[in-house]
């Protein structure tokens, strides 16, 4: 643990690296110094700070928080490669980099004593799901640049682990690997770990397996999915939290109640805010998550809205653990689309059509323009070919989203599967 040492430009960090949410006084301490370290280590954000007229020296903490300007991901573009960097250059000990999917790519940097906190979080995201020292994590997700592959890694060589540093793709070998070495702990997409799933449905070797535990990390999975992934494994899923700019993954994940993701509160702060407005939604509302890191060094994150759409869950949870909730991000900004003026989620897709009977996780958000311009939206879904399955879908959707959907069922295993993300959204209008 780090508590109350020295970083590598010499400021204290003050809080976090202990198993106790921190108090209101050391948040307000933690944000001084994170914008005092942001104001003078960064030429870029003491631009950005000074820009929106902040007098750094007067910011007293949690209540002045909003008195500071948002940060974006178009900042973090533009700050390429490493102006968003708070220390110097020769105390960044490792850089990652966003894949750059709806963009120029981002680099993030981290010191010593960043890559250590982002493990000891990591690892508690493992104790969370349960994991220790005798299980063995295979860890399907990508290494190099990405922040998830070296990041499952370190986090499962902190808690003591066996790391079986798989890498995606590739299910015969993953098959193998498991089943020769008595993996009990798969990490990856939700998407990669369905086509496992059904590549073993029923299969000999499926009983062989050791598995118990399916971390799910850097997409969205709807419950239909999580519960055909664990039936066919025989494993529990959580969902981990996590982006680039916030260390990587590990940074929050469900605990064995799975109502909700705890976050690491002595890391970083969150708030909601609407995001049209920008401003504040009331306690336990949804909104976009806006980011305040309180102990990162080399790129420290100031009000960084996120596009991640969830709430923060009221209250303490039963599972006793000191440590905040959000729920379940409905999405993100990115995926939200509009038809015919109301905004569209695919969870508000997913969630639905687990009510409905019939239906399998998979399905496809297609929007278009009808002959005179209106937007038109059609939902395929695999299902089975009970009669009217087509109408009840329709019904439960046009409640749901308070819009018309047109509904294609297709046959069970004839939507794409990905061993990356799941596209979900297609919007065909220009
Ligand atoms: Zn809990």
């Amino acid at each position: 643990m780090r508590n109350q040492s020295e970083t590598p430009s010499g400021t204290a960090a003050p809080v976090g690296g202990s198993e106790r949410a921190p108090d209101a006084g050391e948040v307000d301490e933690a944000l001084r110094w994170t914008v005092e370290h942001a104001w003078s280590g960064s030429p870029f954000l003491r631009r950005h700070l000074e820009g929106a007229g902040v007098d750094v020296s007067v910011f007293g903490g949690r209540s002045d928080l909003a008195s500071l300007p948002f940060t974006t991901k178009a900042d973090l573009r533009e700050a390429y490669p490493l102006g968003w960097t708070a220390v110097p250059e020769n105390e960044i000990r490792r850089v990652h980099a966003s894949s750059g999917t709806t963009g120029k790519r981002t680099v993030a940097s981290y010191t010593d004593g960043d890559l250590r906190d982002w493990a000891d979080q990591f690892a508690r995201c493992y104790r969370y799901a349960g994991v220790t020292e005798t299980d063995r994590v295979q860890i399907m997700v990508g290494y190099g640049l990405w922040t998830a592959g070296v990041g499952f890694q370190s986090g499962c060589e902190a808690v003591g682990a066996m790391a079986v540093p798989a890498g995606p793709g590739n299910t015969d070998l993953q098959v193998e690997l498991m089943e020769d070495l008595g993996t009990t702990v798969l990490c990856g997409t939700s998407s990669f770990m369905l086509l496992l799933a059904e590549k073993l449905d029923g299969s000999e070797v499926a009983r062989r397996l050791n598995l118990r535990v399916g971390i799910l990390g850097s997409e969205r999975s709807g419950t239909a999915m999580r519960r055909r992934i664990e039936d066919i494994l025989g494993l529990e899923t959580f969902d981990i939290y996590g982006m680039t700019e916030l260390y990587g993954p590990g940074t929050g994940i469900e605990c064995s109640l799975h109502d909700g993701m705890h976050y690491w509160s002595d890391y970083y702060v969150i708030e909601v805010v609407d995001p049209d407005t920008l401003e504040p939604v009331p306690e336990g509302e949804p909104g976009e998550l806006v980011l305040t890191t309180l102990r990162k060094e080399a790129m420290p994150l100031i009000r960084y809205r996120t596009r991640d759409i969830s709430r923060i869950i009221p209250g303490a949870c039963p599972c006793g653990s000191p440590f905040p909730r959000i729920e379940r991000l409905t999405g993100r900004t990115d995926d939200m689309v509009k038809v015919r003026g109301v905004a569209i989620f695919p969870a508000m897709v997913d969630t639905t059509l687990e009510t409905v009977d019939g239906v399998g996780s998979e399905y496809q958000i297609h929007v278009d323009r009808d002959s005179r311009g209106r937007d038109e939206l059609v939902v395929r879904v695999e299902g089975d070919d009970t009669p009217g399955l087509g109408a009840r879908v329709a019904e439960a959707l046009r409640g749901a989203l308070s819009v018309r959907a047109e509904v294609d069922i297709v046959p069970p295993g004839s939507l794409p599967r990905s061993e990356r993300k799941t596209r979900r959204v297609f919007d065909h209008r220009d």
